[in-house]
């Protein structure tokens, strides 16, 4: 929607040791000081053990922020090896992305899961990019539209409506994560439209429009800027190629 703030974000993922991680956030806020102009937010999500030190060398450049790729639900207690909001928050970081595929399909992440990581997420005063999204078997034969808004309905419903204005939305098929086949133009369309749709009938159609609802699936320098171009995709969500500081800007110049 051109009423919804434009937003590039990229997910690490587990890779980079810290070394390889400081010369790519370097990279990128040179890149991004020099080279972007206009009205673009820039998320980065390195794995949790950087993002203090990788935070420093985001200072000078006010369009580049940094977030973690997880919280758990909980605010404290005996959960080894797990972060919690109120650490996230503690550390000055605004933003979290909570539901990505991964985590729902190799830790078991569930939508009723995924919920209270909303509500924490919230209370501690994070934006939660919240990542939806369907299976290959569910796009070639069942109700794919039903299904992603289904995961919105059971995650984010339960708002109120000052609090769904804070929510960024990401949707990701998951055959297009990390394949190198991504979703048409036309394809990513239809389900942002669905989605922003589905909002609208439970929130009314003017937040609708404010919410920013990215589009994520093998998004590179060749094909964002078709992309972005489709009304309702409001930015993206960058595996593989946020790892590379010259395709990740030309990504955030496609805005
Ligand atoms: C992702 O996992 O968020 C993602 C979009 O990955 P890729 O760009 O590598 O498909």
């Amino acid at each position: 929607s051109y009423m919804a703030k434009k937003i590039v974000a990229g997910n690490w993922k587990m890779n980079k040791t810290l070394d390889e991680a400081l010369i790519l956030v370097s990279e990128v806020v040179n890149m991004v000081k020099d080279e972007v102009t206009g009205d673009v937010q820039v998320l980065l999500f390195p794995p949790a053990l950087y993002v203090s030190t990788l935070k420093s060398y985001v200072k000078d450049a006010p369009m580049v922020s940094i977030g973690v790729q997880n919280i758990h639900q909980k605010a404290s207690g005996a959960f080894t090896g797990e972060i919690s909001a109120p650490m996230v928050k503690s550390l000055g970081l605004s933003h979290v992305l909570i539901g990505h595929s991964e985590r729902r399909e190799y830790f078991g992440e569930t939508n009723e899961q995924l919920a209270e990581k909303v509500d924490i997420a919230l209370a501690n005063g994070l934006t939660p990019i919240f990542c939806c999204g369907e299976s290959r078997d569910l796009r070639e034969n069942h109700d794919y539209i039903g299904f992603v808004k289904n995961q919105l309905t059971e995650s984010l419903f339960h708002l109120t409506a000052e609090d769904l204005r804070k929510i960024v939305i990401a949707y990701e098929p998951i055959w297009a994560i990390g394949t190198g086949l991504t979703a048409s133009a036309e394809q990513a369309q239809e389900m942002h439209a669905a989605l922003r749709g589905h909002l609208a009938d439970k929130y009314g159609k003017e937040l609708a429009a404010d919410i920013s609802i990215l589009y994520g699936g093998s998004v590179g320098a060749g094909n964002a800027a078709e992309l972005f171009a489709q009304p309702d995709v409001d930015g993206g969500l960058v595996g593989g190629a946020s790892l590379k500081s010259r395709d990740f800007t030309e990504i955030i110049k496609a805005r």
